[in-house]
């Protein structure tokens, strides 16, 4: 097996929870028994669910659990760094490739529209989310709402038909169909990335063999793997 590298990502919302302190034993003992590499990094891009202090309160409990990483805060490593809110000018950067390579777009919709449509897709019994509207704006109407002083969010522009086979470690094969897949947001309006964006982009850029998450995490796992595929970077492996 190739050089293992894994990761714990808690967000510091909070204390750790022993959800997350199961997920990251199993992961650090993994990398200890490959001689791989167990980094820490810090998914602090949720400024309102931001919680002071819960950084310490989360290295301490790993360290009394005897749970010690190779990179992340405190250590330093060459990767860095290791908090997402120190990382934007990368997440900016890579969603503008995304565009540019035809994989993304803005979207100026606002928080009124958007609720509209939502209740719209539930009265018509389809699945909630964007319809995608401003998915073929042209060059002249996303100028024109730039000058009205929308700042636009970015979002992934999901495959409109076809299959996403994801394998998860535990479960094996599981198929997605892309037209049930929301054209999810990447880059909020203020510059922050979305766990989306962020998470896979770090996982790369951190060069993450192998993933261990919530198992709340699954159904954006066709996503991930999609997004994956738009930078045209292999995905490490998953275990949710
Ligand atoms: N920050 C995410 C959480 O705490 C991490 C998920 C992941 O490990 O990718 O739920
Ligand atoms: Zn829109």
């Amino acid at each position: 097996m190739a050089q293992v590298k894994t990761r714990f990502a808690p967000s510091p919302t909070g204390d750790l929870h022993v959800g997350g302190v199961r997920t990251a034993l199993f992961i650090w003992l993994f990398a200890r028994r490959h001689n791989g590499t167990f980094i820490l990094r810090i998914e602090d891009t949720d400024q309102k669910r931001y919680k002071e202090d819960s950084v310490s309160s989360i290295t301490s409990a790993l360290r009394w659990m005897g749970l010690d990483w190779d990179e992340g805060p405190e250590v330093g490593g060459e990767f860095g760094p290791y908090f997402q809110s120190e990382r934007l000018e990368l997440y900016g950067e890579q969603a503008r490739r995304l565009i540019e390579s035809g994989h993304a777009y803005e979207c100026f919709c606002s928080i009124e529209r958007l609720a509209q449509v939502r209740e719209q897709l539930i009265a018509n019994k389809q699945p909630p989310g964007y319809d995608r509207h401003c998915r073929n704006l042209s060059e002249a109407e996303r100028a024109a709402k730039r000058a009205e002083g929308i700042a636009p969010v970015i979002r992934f522009a999901v495959p409109l038909d076809g299959t996403t086979v994801v394998r998860d470690e535990l479960r094996g094969e599981i198929n997605y169909e892309n037209r049930v897949l929301e054209d999810a947001v990447l880059l909020k309006s203020d510059g922050f990335p979305t766990y989306h964006l962020a998470v896979v982009v770090d996982d790369h850029c951190m060069g993450i063999t192998h993933v261990t998450r919530g198992e709340e995490w699954i159904s954006s796992f066709p996503l991930h793997i999609l997004v994956y595929a738009a930078f045209g970077w292999d995905a490490p492996v998953f275990y949710h």
